[in-house]
């Protein structure tokens, strides 16, 4: 297991959070900006986020891992976070032990993402109403509910509000 003793090596077992594993190589940020971890500082003084790039994993592919100790990610954030990445895996750990969620494409998704279209209402400047989408699994795309915009999966991360 020498993969793991790498991991290891670098961040100790957490008793409490969540640890979310198999993001690609070099891609924790999009994970973080997702997961809007720059706001658990204004949240929770006492959560500790360890962030680990290019890791070895078991399969000797590179991988990125974030460790977030005393915290739970959303569960429609870890929903989030399949579209764009379908490989991720979200553990939940309570009293040391692991429970991985599952997580899966949502139909709709509101609130947490920006329609590209600057002229859909829901990007209105007076009274604007919340962003809804469809998702379209097989082209894995989503598409806005009030003007049919379409935006891909891989292109959420630009779109998600911060
Ligand atoms: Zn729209």
């Amino acid at each position: 297991m020498a993969d793991r003793e790498g991991e290891k090596m670098l961040v100790r077992k957490i008793e409490e959070g969540t640890v979310i594993d198999h993001i690609p190589d070099w891609k924790s940020d999009t994970v973080a900006k997702v997961l809007r971890l720059d706001k658990l500082a204004r949240m929770q003084a006492d959560v500790s986020v360890a962030i680990l790039q290019n890791v070895e994993s078991k399969t000797l592919e590179r991988k990125d891992v974030i460790k977030i100790d005393r915290w739970h990610v959303d569960e429609g954030d870890a929903d989030i976070l399949s579209l764009i990445f379908p490989n991720i895996t979200v553990n939940y750990i309570d009293d040391w032990k692991v429970s991985k969620y599952k997580a899966r494409v949502p139909d709709t998704i509101e609130g947490r993402i920006r329609c590209p279209e600057l002229l859909c209402i829901s990007n209105a400047e007076r009274e604007p109403v919340a962003p809804r989408f469809s998702t379209v699994k097989k082209e894995r795309m989503l598409q806005c509910r009030y003007c049919d915009t379409l935006l891909g999966f891989d292109s959420v991360p630009d779109q998600v509000r911060t």
